[in-house]
C-alpha cells in the first residue's frame, strides 16, 4: 500500500509491482496532483489499484510487531474500513531537514534554506547549503550535485580570502 497522490506516489507504486503481487494507492482526494504521465503509467498498470477519498487512520499491528492490516477513513462518506495489508509506504512529500541550521539561517516561506541566487552564500557569513535542503523547486539529483559543486567553489574561495 502507498499513500499518496504525487509523482513520488507514482513511482514507489510502479517500482513496488515489481515484487508485490498488488499495490494499492490510498489518496485522500480524487485526483492524483501528479504529472500526466505518471498517472497514466500508473492508472494502466493492472496490478495498481487506486482508493480514493480515502486516508489510513491507523497501522496494525504494533503489538505484533508487524504490518497486518490498515483503518481506512473515507474522506467524503467519513465510513471507516479495515484492510490487510503486508507494507505500507509513505509517499507524502517532504520536510527539509534543516533542524541543524534553522536557528542561524534564514529560511524561505517552504522552511528551505535560503541562499543568494546563483551562489551558496546564505546570509550568514562562512555559512552555505546546497542541494535539496536549499532548492524548493527541483530537488533532483543532478541539480543537487551541481549546486554541491558551486558550495565547495564557494568555500574555497571564502577560505582563500579569509585564511591567508
Ligand atoms: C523516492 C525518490 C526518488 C527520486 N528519484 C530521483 C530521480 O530519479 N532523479 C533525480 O535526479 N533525483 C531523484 N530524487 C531526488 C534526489 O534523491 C535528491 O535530489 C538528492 O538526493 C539530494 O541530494 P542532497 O545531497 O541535497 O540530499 P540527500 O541525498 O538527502 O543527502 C543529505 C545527507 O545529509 C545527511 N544529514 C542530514 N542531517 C545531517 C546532520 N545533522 N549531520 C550530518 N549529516 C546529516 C543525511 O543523512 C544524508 O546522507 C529522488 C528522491 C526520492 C525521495
Amino acid at each position: 500500500m502507498i499513500v499518496g497522490g504525487g509523482d513520488s506516489a507514482m513511482e514507489e507504486a510502479n517500482f513496488l509491482t515489481r515484487f508485490a503481487t498488488k499495490v494499492t494507492i490510498v489518496h485522500r482526494r480524487d485526483s492524483f496532483r501528479a504529472s500526466k504521465i505518471m498517472q497514466d503509467r500508473t492508472l494502466n498498470n493492472p496490478k495498481i489499484a487506486v482508493l480514493w477519498n480515502s486516508e489510513i487512520t491507523d497501522i496494525k499491528d504494533v503489538v505484533a510487531g508487524k504490518v497486518t492490516g490498515v483503518v481506512i477513513r473515507n474522506t467524503v462518506t467519513g465510513e471507516v474500513t479495515e484492510q490487510p495489508i503486508d507494507g505500507v509506504f509513505a509517499a507524502i512529500g517532504h520536510d527539509p531537514n534543516v533542524s541543524l541550521v534553522k536557528e542561524l539561517v534564514t529560511l524561505d516561506e517552504k522552511g528551505y534554506i535560503k541562499t543568494i541566487p546563483g551562489t551558496s552564500h546564505t546570509n550568514v557569513e562562512g555559512l552555505f547549503a546546497c542541494g535539496d535542503v536549499q532548492d524548493s523547486r527541483y530537488r533532483q539529483a543532478i541539480t543537487a550535485a551541481g549546486s554541491g559543486c558551486m558550495a565547495a567553489l564557494d568555500v574555497e574561495k571564502y577560505l582563500q580570502e579569509h585564511h591567508e
